[in-house]
């Protein structure tokens, strides 16, 4: 049968990607200011609802990153504007009222649900530089392996124009690739892109979000500011990382749950290419590698079978000079190809590690990052992509 969004993706679509939506295993979740803090005023049923949802999906086994916009709209009022302020510094002042009002209120609904949240404050800088980039990403796996639910928002209050990624949905689809998520979610106070600017019937799922922009009429609510361009246009930075995005009504407090159900909710953009390794291809084609870590038996052993992370004790060598965060090779007794991955030590850091144990990282290096050579989240074992 033809997909109804067949013609408008310009061939036949497959079968709907909805059912394999519940094969996820981390999604990044943004939750637009107009949904939270729609008359400049945070709402608290709204974060309950949004506290309820997240629980329930969270007890299915979902690991969510939350990306949170609400800041400057919680913050004008106090601050003496009656509407969002226009100028730089008065909304990064504004923001840093709000930011706190924001957090407080999620930290205790999520409380209520059982649940501990996490704040990040992020700016491009922190996406671009590969540095911060794998501090970003180390702390988010972190939380997310405690099980913990960590809140993004841009760092608003210290960021001027130029530092600014700029709206939430565009953070959102970065923070996607810094955690390797499968699925992001951009939940606003929209149903998903409609028909003839709005007015028409909902589109249900596409291959191609460009092609969805000749039916956005470019309109924000009086306190997002990304608006559905914004949304399409994110949504293609993850389908380009090979992630699919749903955009959906957020003041459906079970709208999270029903997305993941594989229900027809909101509009959902397929990647070209979604075979589920968005996070192996992304260490795949991240760089070259910069060097060799050769293992021992054991090590060898333990990498191909357990899915278990590189540690410093199986390590017999090091080749080459690279720093923290490089994608090296990881080969086995007489270089027999392992995988890739990428280090959280540099070379020489690594070279003095080498065979000992994870609890002597801090008394060799006077300082211990995290006990894994490599992370098994930074690992794609077998043959190169
Ligand atoms: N970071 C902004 C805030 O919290 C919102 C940006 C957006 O709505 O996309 O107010």
């Amino acid at each position: 049968m033809t997909h109804p969004e067949a013609a408008l993706a310009g061939k036949e679509q497959p079968a709907s990607g909805r059912r394999r939506l519940a094969e996820v295993d981390t999604a990044v979740v943004k939750v637009g200011s107009a949904v939270l803090a729609g008359d400049g005023r945070l709402d608290p049923s709204a974060i309950e609802a949004l506290a309820a949802d997240m629980a329930t999906v969270r007890s299915g086994g979902l690991r969510v990153v939350l990306v949170v916009s609400g800041a400057v709209a919680a913050g004008y009022a106090p601050l003496g504007f009656d509407r969002p302020p226009t100028d730089v510094v008065a909304r990064q002042a504004a923001a840093s009222i709000g930011q706190p009002r924001l957090m407080h209120a999620l930290v205790e609904a999520f409380a209520r649900h059982g649940l501990a949240t996490a704040q990040l404050l992020m700016s491009a800088e922190d996406i671009e530089d590969r540095r911060r980039f794998l501090s970003a990403r180390h702390t988010l796996l972190h939380l997310l392996d405690a099980g913990v639910v960590p809140v993004i928002n841009e760092n608003d209050a210290l960021s001027d124009d130029e530092q600014r990624v700029g709206d939430n949905d565009h953070l959102a689809a970065l923070v996607t690739s810094v955690v390797g998520a499968e699925l992001l979610c951009l939940l606003s106070r929209t149903d998903g892109v409609r028909r003839n600017g709005g007015a028409g019937e909902r589109i249900s799922e596409t291959h191609d979000a460009t092609l969805l922009l000749e039916h956005v009429s470019d309109e924000t609510s009086t306190t997002g500011v990304g608006g559905m361009a914004a949304k399409l246009s994110a949504a293609r930075i993850a389908a380009g990382s090979g992630v699919p995005t749903v955009i959906a009504d957020g003041r459906d407090p079970t709208a999270l749950l029903r997305i993941l159900e594989g229900e027809d909710v909101g509009t959902l953009v397929l990647p070209k290419v979604w075979d589920g390794s968005a996070r192996r291809r992304w260490i795949a084609v991240r760089s070259r590698s910069r060097g060799t870590i050769i293992v021992d038996a054991g090590a060898a052993q333990a990498l191909l079978t357990r899915k278990a992370s590189l540690l410093a004790t199986g390590i017999v060598s090091v080749e080459g000079t690279f720093t923290m965060g490089a994608r090296v090779e990881i080969r086995g007794p007489g270089g027999a190809w392992i995988g890739v991955g990428l280090v959280s030590y540099a070379a020489d850091e690594i070279r003095r590690l080498q065979g000992r144990s994870a609890d002597e990282i801090d008394r060799v290096l006077g300082y211990r990052y995290v006990g894994e050579i490599i992370s098994r989240a930074d690992l794609v074992i077998g043959p190169p992509l």
